[in-house]
């Protein structure tokens, strides 16, 4: 069996007055994040993990933000087009680990939805998809809420 890992790492700035999307499902909160898609930070992550473990290259690569197709999409759509392309090249995915850095909002109640919703758009069980969450101490960009970071872990194999 061929056993491959795979890294993602994602940051979005925060905005007063934008949705704010984080594993594919949007939390209330006065901020939201920037980007040209939806800006799901997570969701890129486990994206960029994902197409890393399938040496496939990386999100901006396959759905690159100069590109008008991607303005303002859902990354969920995006997530389900990179799980397809890694098992075009003949992967199954194992489970994903992920990790969310931000200092507000508290996100401890919306991890089990996150972990249903991204399961589903992946095609994997609940309980093989991973989602924790940290602050960094009042740290960082993250710690001024200026910005939300995230990192994502695969296993893929065939
Ligand atoms: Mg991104």
């Amino acid at each position: 069996m061929k056993i491959r890992t795979g890294i993602g790492y994602d940051v979005h700035q925060l905005q007063e007055g934008l949705p704010l999307w984080l594993g594919g499902i949007q939390i209330p909160h006065f901020k939201g994040l920037l980007g040209h898609s939806d800006a799901d930070v997570l969701i890129h992550a486990i994206c960029d993990a994902l197409l890393g473990a399938a040496a496939l290259g990386d999100i901006g690569k396959h759905f690159p933000d100069s590109d008008p197709a991607y303005k303002g999409i859902d990354s969920k759509v995006l997530l389900d087009k990179t799980c397809l392309l890694v098992r075009q090249k003949g992967f199954n995915i194992s489970n994903v680990d992920a990790i969310l850095c931000l200092q507000r909002p508290k996100v401890a109640p919306y991890i089990a939805s996150m972990r249903q919703t991204l399961a589903e758009v992946m095609g994997l069980e609940t309980d093989d998809v991973s989602v924790k969450a940290t602050t960094t101490e009042h740290l960082g960009f993250e710690g001024r809420e200026e910005g939300i970071s995230a990192f994502a872990n695969v296993l893929i194999y065939k």
